[in-house]
C-alpha cells in the first residue's frame, strides 16, 4: 500500500512537470460584453498565450461549487470559434458534452463564444438591459491543465451600466479589469455589472461592500449597523476573518429568495419588499449571517472532497450535514448572540425545526449522512415521493449540531461549546494541515473538546434516523419539550394538495397517513368526499378549510368516500380515517433550574 502511493506520487510529479512545462508561459485573458442585453447573452472572448501544444481542450464547469447538482452549464453555449493572432480562423470539435478542442493552437489562440443567461437564481447567470450577473460557472471556460494558472477578466459594461461589484481584485492602471491568481478564485467569484446601489462599511478590521440590484424598501443605516453586529459575532466564533475585503451581492427580487457562499462575497436573493416587515428582516439577517458564516465553513474550513473542486463531475461527500446544517444552525445561533433574535424566540424557534424534521416520513428513511452523499441526485431534484424517502441535511444537520451543542456544554461543566470545535477545526485542518478534514477527523475533535465519546450520537442521529432524544440534550439546561399532540385522537388524511386549472390535485401523500394505505396517489384529483363536492379554491388554507369541513364529527376509524378522477377515469376510494401521527413540540424553561442547569443554559444562550 505505501509503496503503491509512492509510486502514485512520483508518477504524479512526473506528470505535472511536463503538463505545467508545455503550459509555461500562459496567460489567459478573458473580456465579457453585452451588445444586445435585451437578448440575454454575454459575449465572452478568451485569448490564451505561451501554449507550446498542438491542440488544447477548453472546458466548462457542470456545477456551481455550494449548490450540488450537475446543471450542464454547457447548455448555454453557442458560436464557439477559434483564431490565432494573425486572425485565421482554428479548427474546433466538440469531443464531449462541455469540452471544446481547439488544434493548431500552438503560441496562442483567442476562442470567442457567447452565453444565453436568463435563469433566474444565486447560482446560474443572468443579462438582461438593466443587468449582468455574472456567475462564474456558467460563463467562464478553463483550459484543461491549467486551473493552477491566473487569469484576468476584462468587463465591457453596456452602455449607462455604470458600477461592477465582485470579490476579485482590480488591475492596476487596466479599467474595469480584475485578477483571479487561479480558476478555482476565478470560479468562486461573481461579478455583478450594472447600476447597483453600493454601500459599505467596515467590521471585525474587514472591509464591507453591499451591492443592492433591484431596488427593494431597505434601510441602509439599520442594516450597516445589524450587518455589523452579524460579523462579529461570526468572527469571534473561530477567532479570524481571513479576508479583507468581502463583498454582498444582492439580488433584489419579486419574490423568491436563496444565497451562494463564496471565499469574499457571497450572492444572496431577496424579496424586494419585505424588508419592512418583521418576518422578512429577520429573514434577510438570517441569510446574511448564513452565507457569510460559510467564508469559514465550507469555504475554509470543508470536507475533503470539496476542494480542489473537479468542475466536471459530482464531488461526493457525506459531511453536508457539517457544512451546511452547522452553518444552518448557527445562522440562528449568531442572530440570538447578536441581540437580533430574542433568546426565547430562539428556543421556541428550535422546537419547531425539531417538530418539522420528526413529522417528515423521510426523517425515517434517510440518515443525516445518506442525505449528504445523495445530495447530487435527491436534495436539488424534489419530486412527489420526496418528503416520505428523504430529509434535508440542512434541518436534520442543524439539530445535530444543537446537540452536539449541548452535549458539549454539558460535559465540559459550561466550560466549552461547539464555537470550540469549529475554532479548533479551523486552526488545524484549513490553517495548519491545509486541507479538508475526514469524517474520522470531525468526530475526533468532537471528542477531543467534549473529553468524552460521540459514538452514540454519530450512531443514532448520523449514520441511522432514530428520533432525537430532544428531552436528554434540553434537560442539560433545565429546559423540557412537550409534544401537545402526544394523545391526540384527531383524525388525519396525509395529503396536501395544489389548485390545478381549477381542480384540486394531490400534490403529496404522506407515507403511513390513511391516504396513503388507502391508495390516494400523487396527482389524483379530488373531485368529493361523502357526495360532497371539495371546491378548488386557490390558496392553500381555504382549500384545508374544505377537508376540515370533510372531516368535520368524524373519528379515527370512520370511513370517507373520495370520489376522484386518475388520468381521465372516475372512481370511488374508501378511506379509513387514522390518529394524526405528527408531533408538535413546546418548549418549557424550569423556572427554578439547578446551578448547574443554569449553567449550560447561560453558555449555551450566551447569556451573562
Ligand atoms: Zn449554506
Amino acid at each position: 500500500m505505501k509503496i503503491n502511493i509512492s509510486l502514485h506520487a512520483l508518477f504524479l510529479f512526473l506528470f505535472m512537470s511536463v503538463t505545467s512545462g508545455a503550459f509555461a508561459a500562459s496567460k489567459i485573458e478573458f473580456t465579457l460584453s453585452f451588445p444586445e442585453p435585451q437578448t440575454h447573452y454575454v459575449e465572452v472572448s478568451m485569448q490564451v498565450d505561451g501554449l507550446a501544444k498542438d491542440f488544447v481542450d477548453v472546458k466548462m464547469p457542470v456545477w456551481a461549487p455550494g449548490s450540488y447538482l450537475i446543471r450542464e452549464f454547457a447548455r448555454n453555449v453557442e458560436a464557439v470559434s477559434a483564431k490565432n493572432s494573425s486572425g485565421k480562423s482554428l479548427p474546433v470539435e466538440k469531443t464531449s458534452k462541455n469540452t471544446w478542442r481547439v488544434r493548431s493552437a500552438k503560441g496562442n489562440f483567442t476562442l470567442n463564444y457567447r452565453v444565453y443567461c436568463f435563469e433566474i437564481s444565486v447560482r446560474t447567470p443572468f443579462v438582461d438591459t438593466k443587468h449582468g450577473f455574472i456567475s462564474p460557472t456558467g460563463v467562464f471556460m478553463f483550459v484543461d491543465g491549467m486551473i493552477n494558472h491566473p487569469a484576468t477578466v476584462t468587463v465591457q459594461p453596456y452602455k449607462g451600466w455604470s458600477k461592477i461589484s465582485t470579490g476579485l481584485e482590480p488591475v492596476a492602471g487596466r479599467a474595469n479589469t480584475f485578477y483571479a491568481p487561479d480558476f478555482d478564485i476565478l470560479f468562486d467569484s461573481p461579478i455583478e455589472v450594472g447600476n447597483q446601489d453600493v454601500f459599505a462599511f467596515n467590521a471585525a478590521g474587514v472591509n464591507y461592500e453591499v451591492a443592492m440590484y433591484g431596488g427593494g424598501n431597505y434601510n441602509k443605516e439599520r442594516l450597516k449597523k445589524d450587518m455589523t453586529k452579524i460579523v462579529e459575532e461570526e468572527t469571534a466564533v473561530f477567532g479570524e476573518n481571513p479576508n479583507k475585503r468581502y463583498v454582498f451581492l444582492v439580488h433584489n427580487y419579486n419574490v423568491g429568495s436563496g444565497g451562494l457562499e463564496h471565499l469574499n462575497s457571497t450572492v444572496l436573493g431577496v424579496a424586494r419588499n419585505g424588508y419592512d416587515t418583521e418576518a422578512g428582516y429577520w429573514g434577510f439577517l438570517k441569510l446574511v449571517a448564513h452565507e457569510h458564516f460559510h467564508l469559514w465553513n465550507v469555504k475554509r474550513l470543508r470536507p475533503i472532497a470539496l476542494g480542489p473542486f473537479d468542475y466536471e463531475n459530482e464531488n461526493y461527500t457525506t459531511n453536508l450535514w457539517i457544512a451546511e446544517g452547522f452553518t444552518s444552525y448557527y445562522e440562528k445561533v449568531i442572530l440570538e448572540r447578536a441581540g437580533l433574535t430574542p433568546p426565547e424566540r430562539f428556543v421556541e424557534g428550535l422546537a419547531g425545526d425539531m417538530a418539522a424534521v420528526d413529522n417528515q416520513p423521510g426523517s425515517k428513511v434517510q440518515s443525516a449522512n445518506d442525505a449528504s452523499f445523495d445530495a447530487w441526485i435527491k436534495q436539488y431534484r424534489p419530486a412527489e415521493n420526496s418528503k416520505n424517502t428523504t430529509i434535508s441535511y440542512y434541518s436534520k444537520g442543524s439539530l445535530i449540531a444543537l446537540v452536539m451543542d449541548l452535549e458539549i456544554i454539558q460535559a465540559t461543566n459550561a466550560k466549552k461549546n461547539l464555537d470550540d470545535v469549529m475554532k479548533a477545526m479551523y486552526e488545524e485542518y484549513y490553517k495548519k494541515k491545509k486541507r479538508g478534514y475526514t469524517d474520522a477527523e470531525f468526530k475526533a475533535m468532537l471528542e477531543k473538546v467534549a473529553g468524552k465519546s460521540f459514538d452514540q450520537i454519530y450512531q443514532d442521529y448520523v449514520y441511522d434516523t432514530k428520533t432525537i432524544d430532544y428531552n436528554k440534550y434540553f434537560s442539560y439546561a433545565g429546559i423540557s419539550v412537550v409534544n401537545d399532540n402526544a394523545n391526540s385522537s384527531q383524525p388525519y388524511l396525509g395529503i396536501a394538495t395544489d389548485e390545478k386549472n381549477g381542480k384540486v390535485v394531490v400534490s403529496n401523500v404522506s407515507r403511513g397517513s390513511a391516504a396513503y394505505v388507502d391508495g390516494i396517489n400523487f396527482n389524483d384529483e379530488i373531485i368529493a368526499i361523502d357526495g360532497v363536492r371539495i371546491n378548488a379554491y386557490q390558496s392553500d388554507a381555504q382549500r384545508a378549510g374544505e377537508f376540515d369541513r370533510a372531516l368535520l364529527n368524524k373519528k379515527v376509524g370512520n370511513k370517507l368516500k373520495f370520489t376522484i378522477s386518475r388520468d381521465g377515469l372516475v372512481q370511488q376510494i374508501d378511506v379509513t380515517l387514522r390518529a394524526n401521527p405528527n408531533v408538535k413540540y413546546r418548549m418549557v424553561a424550569d423556572t427554578s433550574p439547578t446551578a448547574e442547569e443554569l449553567a449550560v443554559r447561560k453558555k449555551w444562550l450566551s447569556l451573562k
